[in-house]
């Protein structure tokens, strides 16, 4: 068994407790024991598990594995930590708001002989794999995706950091990309801000990436693909799965720890995930510039 510790008690962190102690049945994730929360608030015991200090579970031996679910600035400090003190790390994305520090991450995370790994729940979604169906083994023309929600809680970074989401959508569909352009409307009287990014694929195929948020905007994501052959103007609906998206992504962060995701699943996942902090770097500095 793993003992864990869930850092942050906010949705993520509620809901990384509620599935390690209802795990899917026969699932990997059976593997894990809850042991305690972390938090800078003084709490209440969370579905019947208890806060400890950070001090504690860093240092106690049954704890083994932290889940980071605290807002997006601090993840980096967490993880590190936890790392250093030897233990495996399930860190919800985006693991850092810079990409160096991702990249020193994970040598810390090889140095100490631990799992450090970015749940992308995104990718899970049974709308998105029907798209990715949809799309395969068609040739891309040009595109645009589109997302819109409410404005983020202080702490969630730039743009491009939180909506890192959508960003590795694009990736995960098309492959490696560069940045061409990339510009940041703000309006803070009204909470606004749009930004808007021109990407390449590797055959020189435009996309565009816009993350716009404001009071009461509907969270939703618009799609326009045009392939060679047809185009793509809607995101399929397809009824979700019987199993939830962090339970998912609990089983697969348990298979890794009991060596059951081979190697080189988890390098492409780290090239992938590496990648789109890559780029939300340069889009940063270019919106920035
Ligand atoms: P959240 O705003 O609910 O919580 C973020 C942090 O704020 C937590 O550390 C929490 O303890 C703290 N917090 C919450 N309420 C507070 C309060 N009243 N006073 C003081 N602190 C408070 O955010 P979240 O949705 O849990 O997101 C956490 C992480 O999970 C982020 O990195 C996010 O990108 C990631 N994530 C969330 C979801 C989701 O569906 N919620 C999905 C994918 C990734």
């Amino acid at each position: 068994m793993f003992g864990a510790v869930v850092v942050g008690m906010g949705t993520a962190g509620s809901v990384r407790i509620r599935d390690m102690l209802a795990p899917l049945p026969g699932s990997t994730a059976e593997k894990f024991a809850v042991k305690g929360f972390v938090s800078r608030r003084s709490l209440e015991t969370q579905q019947g598990v208890s806060q400890i200090p950070v001090e504690e579970a860093l240092s106690r031996e049954d704890i083994h594995v932290a889940f980071i679910c605290t807002e997006n600035a601090s993840h980096e400090d967490n993880v590190r930590m936890f790392l250093q003190a030897g233990k495996h790390v399930c860190v919800e994305y985006p693991m850092t708001t810079n990409n160096k520090t991702a990249v020193e991450l994970w040598d810390l995370a090889q140095e100490k002989g631990v799992i450090l790994h970015e749940e992308h729940i995104e990718l899970l979604t049974e709308d998105y794999n029907q798209l990715k169906r949809e799309i395969e083994g068609k040739i891309l023309q040009e595109g645009t995706l589109h997302f819109t929600g409410g404005p983020l809680k202080p702490g969630f970074g730039f743009p491009a950091f939180s909506g890192i989401a959508r960003l590795t959508w694009l990736v995960d569909l098309f492959g490696k990309l560069s940045v061409t352009a990339a510009t940041l409307e703000e309006d803070s009287a009204k909470s606004y801000s749009k930004m808007t990014v021109k990407l390449l694929t590797s055959e020189n195929r435009p996309l565009t990436w816009i993350e716009e948020r404001q009071p009461h905007l509907p969270r939703s994501k618009n799609i326009h693909f045009q392939f060679e052959s047809c185009s793509l103007t809607q995101i399929p609906s397809v009824p979700r799965g019987k199993v939830g998206l962090f339970m998912q992504d609990l089983i697969h962060f348990s298979a890794k720890l009991v060596g059951q995701v081979i190697p080189d699943e988890s390098q492409r996942e780290k090239v992938r995930i590496l990648h789109c902090l890559e780029l939300a770097d340069t889009i940063q500095q270019l919106c920035q510039s």
